[in-house]
């Protein structure tokens, strides 16, 4: 897929969430949240579903949460254009309380169309309902700050999961706070080593890993 593909897809797959009422979170919205990012990036972000703010901008992870998941981004010197992110559910559940089973499952299909569009190498998941999709039976507490190989069932295309807390979670715990930044540290690492688990190390990358210095992450797949 050429990048003015990738964005054509990702575009229909928007307007049809916009308009989606297949399950009970269509009646309670403002406006649906399909996300939103770079075409092309190869990291994708999912959150658990959107808030008061992202519901009534229809963008997501633009309140106080996003503010944290920027500064978060923000520490590898990544911008938030740079990547993708979205959320399990589009819409919001009322009073913010989690979204149910069903909830989840009538709407994974956006989010399989959107992975199937982006082919990231890394998915970070935000929050257990997230890691939940792709890395089924973790806990959490266990997990946050580690990368597994995505369940194939969720990801035919191969991905590597990269599990953080919910933003949300650390503006309610320091600890949460300091330990997000350091998982986050994690990630760059982590695509590095979804890249070559795909293709093994470009020729650059391999001369400055034998050089003892780290490539440089860049967030976009080669145009192909
Ligand atoms: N929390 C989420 O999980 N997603 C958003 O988009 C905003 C807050
Ligand atoms: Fe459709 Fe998903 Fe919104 Fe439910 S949450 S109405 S499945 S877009």
């Amino acid at each position: 897929m050429t990048p003015g593909d990738r964005k054509a897809a990702l575009d229909a797959i928007a307007a049809e969430v916009r308009a989606c009422r297949r399950c009970r979170l269509a009646e309670g919205r403002a406006n649906a949240v399909p996300g939103e990012g770079h075409p092309d990036t190869e990291v994708l972000f999912v959150g658990e579903g959107p808030g008061e703010t992202e519901d009534r901008q229809g963008r997501p992870f633009v309140g106080r949460a996003g503010q944290f998941l920027v500064r978060l981004l923000g520490s590898l010197g990544w911008r938030r254009e740079e990547v993708f992110i979205t959320n399990v559910v589009k819409c919001r559940p009322p009073g913010n309380r989690d979204p149910q089973p069903d909830e989840i499952e009538a709407c994974y299909p956006y989010l399989q169309r959107q992975l199937e569009v982006l082919e990231p190498a890394l998915i970070v998941t935000l929050g257990r309902f997230s890691m939940a999709r792709f890395r089924p039976g973790a806990r959490i507490s266990q997990v946050h700050g580690s990368h597994v190989p995505a369940d194939p069932a969720a990801v035919p295309s191969g991905a590597l999961v990269y599990s953080l807390y919910h933003p949300a979670a650390a503006l309610r715990s320091l600890e949460v706070e300091r330990q997000s930044f350091d998982d986050v540290a994690g990630i760059p690492p982590a695509l590095e080593a979804a890249r070559r688990g795909r293709t093994g190390p470009t020729e650059s990358e391999a001369r400055q890993l034998a050089a003892g210095t780290p490539a440089t992450a860049t967030l976009f797949q080669a145009e192909t």
